[in-house]
């Protein structure tokens, strides 16, 4: 460590790279997208728009797209997931609450629940952080799937291709 120096003031990029090692920045304009095509249908209306799939560490960052009354179907999550509703609302099967637009959820470990978008409801978007692995299961807990940062990555290939992105189109939001 040097002394800072004096001459440096708030407005002052930081002066060195960053380590090589580090993974490249991920800026995506229109998170939200207008370009249908962005949108990777994963069941009846529901759709998720990948913005991280980070193979590296094992999560994935995306939107989650549902209309009229979809459902996403009922899962057991190992690990943490985040989520912030940017528009509309939902609710679990399995909770009374429900999550508004602007709402922040955190759905803790051992939990094991069912998304339910109400017939009311045109359109939901919320912002998810998934960790490792989505366990779907029976209403009895057996395994009936699952989802990984790395399914992911394969139906945004598929996907991307099917629309004309090309296969690589995922690449950009890959680290
Ligand atoms: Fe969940």
């Amino acid at each position: 460590m040097t002394a800072p120096n004096p001459a440096a003031d708030a407005m002052t990029p930081y002066q060195f790279p960053n380590p090589p090692e580090a993974a490249k920045e991920i800026v995506v304009q229109n998170a939200i997208p207008t370009d249908e095509r962005l949108w990777v249908p994963q069941a009846e209306n529901v759709w998720f728009r990948p913005l991280c799939l980070n193979v590296s560490t094992g999560y994935w960052m995306n939107l989650l797209r549902v209309r009229k009354s979809g459902v996403l179907s009922r899962h057991r999550h190992p690990q943490a997931v985040h989520g912030m509703v940017l528009k509309g609302r939902w609710r679990y099967l399995e909770h009374d609450w429900i999550a508004t637009e602007g709402s922040y959820v955190f759905e803790p470990p051992g939990e094991t629940h069912t998304l339910y978008v109400p017939e009311d409801v045109e359109e939901m978007i919320t912002y998810f952080q998934v960790n490792g692995v989505m366990y779907y299961c029976d209403p009895y807990g057996q395994f009936t799937g699952y989802e990984d940062v790395f399914t992911k990555v394969d139906m945004c290939r598929t996907h991307f291709t099917e629309v004309g992105l090309g296969a690589d189109f995922v690449d950009q939001f890959i680290r």
